[in-house]
């Protein structure tokens, strides 16, 4: 059994503890927390040992009534392997931690490339961390143009991606987040940092990204071209996509016309949190011009990237390969199961 610590257990973490619990080769050895709130009673109630992230706080969790299991520091040196879900920065600050017990972690998208051995997503470049240190799953954003850039490349060759981002202004509970009633230019000077980030896992791929930021908590949506190094038809790139891991293809007869219908539908399926994993991208939305390909695909920036990090546990330790561990990872938290047709 893998033993693995969640530190920071907020909109990642709690998700990523969940769909570690529920894989065969692994135990979550317990969550770290700065402070006790819902989030804390949450781990309380599905019986995950607390841990507190800050020492001085321990007195908080008695007064609330919470029992700890211990300080992160204890977390850290009973795990394998760490997944730091910590606000961006903080995994970068927590990194020495890591080291001084010698207990490789995951880090995530917000934090900076260079602050770790290397930028990680399963589909793209999972054979390639083994024995890393510090490794980071990538943003949310990036995973979702990351699964869809390395199908495209293996079959057809990419000359350059062009990608308008039109981002959620923030996640559902992140009440001080606006836009309150805008649309940003987000940022305003070109290129977005997105592309850069997608170059973490491609270094050569020719890519710009724009990024906008809406008045919208769902997900994040897409305007994609590609321009492919061949000229198949969109049928074809349609069938390659269907048939993809992590990618769901909408079929126009469902009428899912946006996040929140797609929200709707995940919630009917019984996703835990309503989730959706995978990037949804509309069927008829793929469309070839010459050499030119264009979609669009909503993705949910909260979960995502949650088969992500279980995937880089094993892929970190060495513990399965590539297939064996994204089958594993789908498997067990229900993601091969096509959000279409799960009850
Ligand atoms: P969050 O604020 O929802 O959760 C972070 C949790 O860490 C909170 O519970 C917070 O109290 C706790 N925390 C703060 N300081 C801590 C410390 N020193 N030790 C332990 N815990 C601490 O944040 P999030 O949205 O889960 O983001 C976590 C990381 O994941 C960031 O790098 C973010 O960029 C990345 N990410 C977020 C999203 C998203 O849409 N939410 C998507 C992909 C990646």
């Amino acid at each position: 059994m893998i033993e693995v610590g969640i530190n920071g257990y907020g909109t990642i973490g709690k998700r990523v503890a969940d769909a570690v619990r529920a894989q065969p080769d692994m135990e979550v050895v317990g969550v770290a927390k700065t402070r006790p709130n819902f989030e804390a009673q949450t781990a309380v109630d599905k019986d995950f040992e607390l841990y507190a992230a800050i020492e001085d706080r321990k007195p908080q969790f008695a007064e609330a009534g919470i029992d700890l299991a211990g300080d992160v520091e204890e977390l850290v040196e009973e795990s394998d392997i760490v997944v730091d879900a910590c606000p961006s920065g903080i995994g970068a600050d927590n990194a020495e931690m890591y080291r001084k017990y010698d207990t490789p972690a995951l880090l995530q998208g917000g934090e900076d490339a260079d602050a770790v051995d290397a930028s990680f997503n399963a589909r793209s470049n999972y054979d390639t961390v083994e024995g890393d240190d510090l490794v980071r799953v990538v943003s949310c954003n990036t995973t979702g143009l990351s699964r869809l850039v390395a199908p495209l490349q293996e079959a057809y060759g990419i000359e350059k991606v062009r990608t308008t981002l039109v981002r959620r202004g923030g996640d559902p509970a992140q009440s001080g987040r606006g836009p309150i009633n805008d649309i940003l230019p987000n940022p305003v000077s070109l290129p977005s940092h997105h592309g850069p980030d997608v170059n973490t896992i491609f270094p050569d791929l020719n890519i710009d990204t724009l990024g906008l930021k809406v008045p919208a908590t769902l997900m994040h949506t897409h305007s994609v071209n590609v321009t492919l190094e061949s000229e198949p038809d969109a049928a074809e790139v349609r069938s390659l996509l269907e048939d993809e891991r992590r990618t769901f293809v909408i079929p126009e007869w469902l009428g899912l016309d946006g996040a929140g219908a797609i929200k709707e539908l995940a919630q009917d399926a019984g996703r835990p949190r309503a989730d959706i994993w995978e990037n949804c991208i509309w069927g008829e939305s793929i469309s070839m011009e010459g050499d030119d390909l264009y979609l669009f695909q909503a993705i949910h920036q909260e979960s995502d990237v949650v088969p992500e990090n279980v995937d880089a546990i094993r892929a970190v330790l060495g513990e399965a390969s590539q297939e064996e561990s994204m089958a594993r990872t789908d498997e067990a938290m229900g993601l091969d199961t096509p959000l279409a047709q799960m009850q």
